[in-house]
């Protein structure tokens, strides 16, 4: 990888700022002054300082945000906030993208990152990732709405899902569930429940596969994943 796309993938500028730093005889890569943009290095053998300090590469970053439910899930939008805009420079920088996508109005677990193999096995509709979501649900959620769902439901538009797991944990005016399904049809939960004459008053993910939303963060905050968690996804 060239020595300025580094610097630049690593936060220190862009990659006219970089070549200033370069030319300014501020790097040194293996202990060598380095004043060529063009050079070429390996981030996993050579040694890269920046004033002295040690340059730690690495290829990919991986967030877990509480999305609120106000942000979309893009990467950018002419009139909309995203996901993305809310992101601290140092993270902003990887060019990380959500890994599928939560409605405008839908909360929680959203993962965030530039690894875009991981992005298709997590959305992939062959490898069965479950992502589980807590909703309410205006009505009364019963067994018969459970066994439906076990065996799939017929969308809208005809769609047949693949079985749905639910588990009602309270069943009133307001009910609240929990439903794993392995498939990200357009506003898959909100249609499922209108294909029994249900509706959906709020929605969350709360975990996807392994991988749980964090209970400590709160609604716009986002952490990095630990490298267990990475582990989890993979
Ligand atoms: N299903 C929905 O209806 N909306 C989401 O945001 C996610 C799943």
């Amino acid at each position: 990888m060239r020595i300025d796309k580094l610097l630049a993938n690593m936060g220190y500028g862009t990659r006219k700022e970089v070549k200033a730093l370069l030319k300014g005889g501020n790097v040194r890569v293996n202990g060598e002054p380095e004043k060529s943009a063009k050079t070429h290095i390996d981030p996993e053998k050579d040694s890269v300082t920046v004033m002295g300090e040690e340059v730690e590469y690495r290829e990919f970053i991986y967030l877990m945000m509480n999305k609120p439910g106000d942000l979309i899930s893009a990467t950018e939008d002419a009139n909309e906030m995203t996901v993305i805009d809310i992101l601290q420079p140092e993270d902003y920088i990887f060019d990380p993208f959500p890994v599928g996508r939560l409605d405008k109005d839908t909360e929680g677990l959203l993962l965030i990152t530039n690894d875009g193999q991981l992005n298709h096995r997590l959305t992939s509709p062959k490898k069965d990732v479950g992502k589980t979501y807590y909703a309410q649900i205006d009505g009364r959620v019963t067994e018969e709405d459970v066994e439906k769902f076990s065996k799939g439901v017929t969308l809208d538009d005809g769609y047949k899902t693949k079985p749905g797991q639910l588990k009602v944990l309270t069943s009133g005016e307001i009910s609240e569930i929990e439903l794993t399904i392995t498939e990200g049809k357009f506003h898959q939960v909100k249609r499922m429940f209108e294909a029994v004459g249900k509706k959906v008053t709020y929605l969350k993910r709360v975990s996807m596969g392994e991988l749980k939303l964090d209970p400590e963060l709160e609604l716009g905050e986002y952490r990095e994943l630990t490298d267990e968690e990475v582990e989890y996804l993979k």
